[in-house]
């Protein structure tokens, strides 16, 4: 019993010398911005503490927090509980397609980005055979097959 209440006290202690930690001389390892921090729960650095400014369902990208916890394999390496260093993580190799998977781990919401970058095919319309930048987004799938945004939109008003 003692040492439960004690845990607590604890971990309100914690919590409010965490709001007045100086923080006047970090910076937002993606955008450099000062003031308004936290740390990242999957690797510890310095980020906006912002993601209340992200709207549900808005799929807007302003949020550092949120982008680096949602579109980097750091991030998704946290989440899903593997273990070891992300960067030579099998299990996270083997959760995407190769192009996403090195998407995740070098887009700009990255603080380290893989040292390892394995090739792959880009991936191509199967209707107009243009390249499809996966990370971009704006393509669909169907059947396994990829279209780019005009060919996919073009589809769509055929039906
Ligand atoms: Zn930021
Ligand atoms: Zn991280
Ligand atoms: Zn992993
Ligand atoms: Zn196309």
């Amino acid at each position: 019993m003692k040492g439960q209440k004690r845990a607590k006290a604890v971990a309100k202690k914690k919590a409010r010398s965490k709001k007045r930690e100086r923080t006047d001389r970090a910076r937002c390892g993606l955008c450099g911005k000062t003031g308004n921090l936290t740390k990242t729960e999957c690797c510890d650095q310095w980020i906006c503490d912002d993601e209340d400014r992200y709207v549900l369902f808005s799929y807007a990208r302003n949020s550092c927090y949120r982008n680096h916890s949602r579109y980097t394999l750091c991030g998704f390496h946290y989440a899903e509980g593997h273990s070891g260093d992300w960067q030579n993580c099998q299990r996270c190799g083997d959760s995407f397609e190769t192009e996403m998977y090195v998407y995740y781990g070098t887009n700009e919401y990255n603080f380290e980005t893989l040292r390892e970058v394995p090739d792959y095919e880009p991936t191509k319309c199967s209707k107009c055979n243009s390249v499809i930048v996966l990370g971009e987004g704006g393509y669909s799938t169907r059947g396994g097959e990829y279209f780019c945004e005009r060919c996919a939109d073009f589809d769509f008003s055929q039906l």
